[in-house]
């Protein structure tokens, strides 16, 4: 079975991965060797997720796959963007924070983003991929499951918020498991 480093310290998002992959492709995903801490300096998700792969690969020697996403707000220009996860300090402060920016503003039109990179074990791309997950920033929070901004996202189609659907449903629909439904396409080629 090939070996490929899943270059995060989300554990959420390793979780993710390896449901989505069971059974799909032949690769033992494993974490990056200690010491991973790249540095997010890119401008984009399609730079930031190349800079995590090619630090994880760097450190490993293996091939390795990144991801890179977000959550984008319309009428904040796409913000918070690529700067997401540092929004503000906490997971919850990061909800209050887009809650009280959207305030009484009616276009509440959003998406998470997520890109995907696979390097080889010298950190040349081999591939990258997007999925987009669109949606809109619920007036409250609700629901418990998932993580990050998934209590405050209504996702198009559905009545509920991220956190309020199961792991399997999300999965079905999320921006993450669409860029990585075209990287299994890519690994089984
Ligand atoms: P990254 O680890 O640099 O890709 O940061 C992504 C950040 O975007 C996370 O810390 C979350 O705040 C947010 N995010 C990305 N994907 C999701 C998701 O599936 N649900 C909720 N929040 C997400």
């Amino acid at each position: 079975m090939k070996k490929i480093v899943f270059a995060t310290s989300n554990p959420h998002k390793l979780e993710e991965l390896k449901a989505i992959c069971t059974d799909r492709c032949n690769v033992d995903f494993v974490l990056p060797p200690e010491g991973f801490d790249p540095v997010e300096n890119g401008k984009t998700f399609e730079e930031n997720s190349m800079i995590k792969a090619q630090e994880a690969a760097r450190l490993s020697g293996l091939p390795a796959l990144a991801d890179d996403s977000g959550l984008c707000v319309d009428v904040l220009n796409g913000a918070p963007g690529i700067h997401s996860a540092r929004y503000a300090e906490t997971a919850q402060k990061r909800i209050d924070k887009l809650l009280n920016a959207l305030n009484e503003i009616k276009n509440r039109k959003a998406k998470f983003v997520c890109v995907m990179t696979l390097v080889n074990e010298k950190g040349e791309v081999l591939t990258q991929k997007r999925g987009e997950c669109l949606g809109e920033i619920a007036k409250k929070q609700a629901g418990i499951n998932g993580f990050g901004y998934d209590p405050i996202f209504t996702v198009d189609g559905k009545s509920c918020t991220m956190a309020e659907l199961s792991e399997y449903e999300k999965n079905k629909i999320s921006h993450r498991a669409k860029a990585l439904e075209q990287i299994i396409e890519y690994l089984n080629k």
